[in-house]
C-alpha cells in the first residue's frame, strides 16, 4: 500500500508506456507545450467531462470521475464511466477514454485504461473484465479486455513509471518513430541531442585512440 500523500498521477502510466524519456520530461522536468495536438486533445477532454453526468435506461453515466489506488499509488480522472444495470440490478462499471488521434500499434492507451480500471475495482470492490477507448479521428469506440496479461503491464508499468519520478534521472533521447507523433518532440529535440551525443563519443573515442 502507498501513503495517499505519496501518489503519482495515473496519466503518468501512459506517458511512460509511450516512451520514458516523454514521462521524465513531463512528470520530472515539469515540461510541457500547448501545441495543435495537446490544444484538440484538452478540448476533447473538458468536453467530455463538462457535459455532465446522465441515465439512459439501464446504463448510468458519470464524467469527469475522480479515480485513486493506494495498491498502484495512482491518482487521477477518468473520462466517463458507463454503469450497465445487470440482471439481479447491481451496477457494473465500464471505463470509456476519449482519445484525440488514432488506435496506436502500442499498448500504451490500453494500460491507461486498465489503470482506470484497477481503481475502481479498488474502490467499488467489484472486477471489472472490460472497457473502451473513442478515438477522435475514426469517431469508433475500440473495446477493451483487462485481461491478465493487460493487467500485469499496467502494474509493472505503475512501478516502474514510480522509480522513474522517484529516481529524478531523465532518460536520454532514442530517436524512433514514435517521435513523429509525440507532443513534446519540439522540447525533447531528440535528433539534435542524439546527434550531438554521437559526434562527443566520437571525439571522445579520436582522443582515446591517441
Ligand atoms: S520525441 Fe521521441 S524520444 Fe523524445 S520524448 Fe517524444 S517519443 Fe520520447
Amino acid at each position: 500500500m502507498i501513503s495517499p500523500d505519496d501518489l503519482i498521477q495515473l496519466s503518468a502510466l501512459q506517458h511512460y508506456a509511450f516512451c520514458s524519456r516523454q514521462c521524465a520530461l513531463i512528470h520530472v522536468e515539469q515540461v510541457w507545450a500547448e501545441n495543435r495536438l495537446t490544444a484538440e486533445g484538452r478540448i476533447m477532454h473538458e468536453h467530455v467531462h463538462d457535459e455532465g453526468n446522465e441515465s439512459r435506461g439501464d446504463v448510468r453515466i458519470e464524467r469527469g470521475a475522480a479515480l485513486r489506488s493506494l495498491e498502484l499509488g495512482i491518482i487521477g480522472k477518468a473520462d466517463l464511466v458507463e454503469y450497465h444495470r445487470q440482471l439481479d440490478g447491481s451496477w457494473q462499471a465500464f471505463p470509456v477514454e476519449y482519445k484525440r488521434g488514432k488506435p496506436k500499434p502500442d499498448h500504451c492507451d490500453k494500460i491507461q485504461l486498465c489503470a482506470q480500471a484497477l481503481c475502481l475495482e479498488e474502490m467499488l470492490g467489484q472486477r471489472i473484465p472490460a472497457g473502451a477507448l473513442f478515438y477522435g479521428k475514426t469517431r469508433r469506440r475500440l473495446d477493451v479486455d483487462f485481461d491478465e496479461t493487460l493487467r500485469r503491464a499496467t502494474i509493472e508499468a505503475a512501478q516502474k513509471t514510480r522509480e522513474l519520478i522517484e529516481s529524478g534521472q531523465t532518460p536520454k533521447p532514442v530517436y524512433s518513430k514514435r517521435c513523429e507523433s509525440c507532443s513534446i518532440v519540439g522540447e525533447c529535440m531528440p535528433r539534435t541531442i542524439q546527434k550531438k551525443r554521437s559526434v562527443e563519443s566520437y571525439l571522445k573515442r579520436m582522443l582515446d585512440d591517441t
